[in-house]
Order: C-alpha cells, then structure tokens, then sequence
C-alpha cells in the first residue's frame, strides 16, 4: 500500500505553519492572503469531522512590527515583551477569520514545564481532549513571554511535534518555505535530490539536517524539522513536511496526494517524551 494512502483517513491533524510563512519577510507584518487560506484550508478539515490543531508562530514577529522593533532585535527581553503584544494580536486575527467560518479558535501557550511537570502534561492533555470534543480549533505557541533558557522548547517545529505526541494524533504537518527534504541544502548544492519519502529515521537521514534556513525570521531549520520528525515518529505519528507558499496545499496532502516528504510513523516502545523533553536545549 502507497503510504499517502493512509493520509485522508487521518483524524486528528496537527498543523505547524512558520513565522516566515505567515508574515511578509520585509516589516514582519502579517500576511492576511496567506491567513485567510490557511484558516479556510483547516476549517474545511475540521469541517470533515477531524480534529485540527494549528501551532503557530509570528508572535514575536508581529509584535516586534507593532512595537516598531527591528526585526533582526535578539535581546530576549525586548523579544519577550514583542511576544506579549503579538501574541495577543495574532489570536484576535485567528479568532476573526475563524469566526468568519463559524468557527471557534483557542489559544494554548506552553512551556517545557507545561510537559516535563505530571500535573501540567495532565491538565494541558485534558484541555486540548476538552476543546477538541467542544469543536474548537486549540492553536498554539510557545509561551515566549515568559520562556527563557531553561524552559523554552527553543523552536515551535519541536513543540508542534512534543504536541502531536501528546494529544495522540494521526498526523503532524509542517509547512514551511522549503519543498521537504533533500540530500543536500537545495539552496546550496545544485545537484541536492529530493526525498519524498522516509521509512525510517537513520543517522544518514539525520545527518541531512541544515542548522539555517533562508529566513531571517523563525527558529526553525531542516536539523529542527528532522527533531521534530524523530518525536512525532517514535510516537506513532506521521509526519509530512511541505511548501507553505501555498497553504492550498493542505486539502492536497489530505487527498493523499505525493506531495513535500512523507516520515513514516513506528511507535518506539523505548522513547520516552517526558525524558527527551528534559534534555532538550541541554
Ligand atoms: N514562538 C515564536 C513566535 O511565535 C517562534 C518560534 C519559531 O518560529 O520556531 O514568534
């Protein structure tokens, strides 16, 4: 069996869309086209009875563009404080544009506490099973206002990933500015092949992980994405990365069609979220 086969019968999807996927490049401010398709494309999931949850990114962004910040500001104070107002004012957007579909949009903010602690990863699971049983789309973020070194995930590609396992879903989709992965930095290396399927997670597939991308905005690189892969596999989640430069794309990866790569799910009896969350960053 094609292994994209599987796709449309999915029912509990997780969508992580980048910063740099969601605001335009030059001022950081929102970019309300790509918005608009984005949240249509998941209602209409949603709307075919599965559950969706959407991890976004463009909180410090956003904020950095109201604050009249530079976008390329690494102070963390400065980028907490961008979080706090951004934050705020990319919820009132997804609440707009939801409710304009008749749906309901819900924020979630974490930290690695939210699952390193029982009684946090207790609550937080039982919010989202709560919210997804009331038809609400929980979306969330890492909560940057307060996260610094020692309790930040560090890069929402991770997050979208330690969620998935979480909350036991079928799928983790990552849309980003890159078709999937390659040998090689395609941007680079003139000759990098792409890989549209992966079986299994080797050292090789690893090794193919680029510390950057070609944004200045987001965390979020090939070498984070193939974390993300290694959680959301060893979870028994599959996991596709694609191109968001066009958010139609998600009704496409949903028909099962061939498209960004594909990373096979195989539960791992010996993988433990809990303990690789702990050892993040360290
Ligand atoms: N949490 C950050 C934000 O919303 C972005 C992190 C990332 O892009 O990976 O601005």
């Amino acid at each position: 069996m094609n292994p994209r086969e599987r796709i449309p019968e999915k029912k509990r999807i997780v969508v992580k869309v980048g910063s740099s996927s969601l605001t335009h490049a030059q001022t950081g401010g929102l970019d309300y086209t790509k918005l608009e398709v984005l949240v249509r494309e998941l209602c209409d999931i949603n709307n075919q009875d599965k559950d969706v949850i959407l991890v976004s990114s463009g909180a410090i962004s956003v904020g950095k563009r109201v604050l009249h910040i530079d976008q390329s500001e690494k102070a963390i104070s400065v980028k907490q404080a961008c979080a706090a107002v951004g934050q705020a004012r990319l919820m009132m957007t997804y609440q707009k544009l939801f409710s304009e579909y008749n749906h309901t949009a819900a924020q979630i903010l974490m930290t690695k506490n939210t699952i390193i602690d029982d009684l946090n990863r207790f609550n937080a699971r039982n919010t989202f099973e709560e919210l997804l049983k009331l038809g609400a789309i929980p979306i969330v973020n890492e909560n940057d206002t307060i996260a610094t070194y020692e309790i930040e995930f560090g890069d929402n590609d991770s997050l979208s990933a330690i969620v998935a396992s979480l909350v036991g879903a079928d799928l983790l989709i990552l849309l980003s500015d890159i078709d999937g992965l390659y040998t090689d930095d395609p941007r680079k290396v003139k000759d990098a092949e792409f890989i549209p399927y992966v079986e299994r997670l080797d050292e090789k597939i690893m090794d193919m992980g680029k510390a950057s991308t070609g944004s200045a905005v987001g965390t979020g690189g090939m070498n984070t994405k193939l974390q993300a892969a290694k959680i959301a596999t060893c979870s028994g989640v599959d996991m596709i990365i694609a191109n968001a430069s066009d958010m139609h794309i998600l009704h496409r990866i949903m028909d099962g069609r061939e498209i960004g790569t594909m990373f096979a799910a195989h539960e791992d009896e010996g993988f433990d979220l809990l303990s690789f969350v702990e050892n993040m960053n360290q």
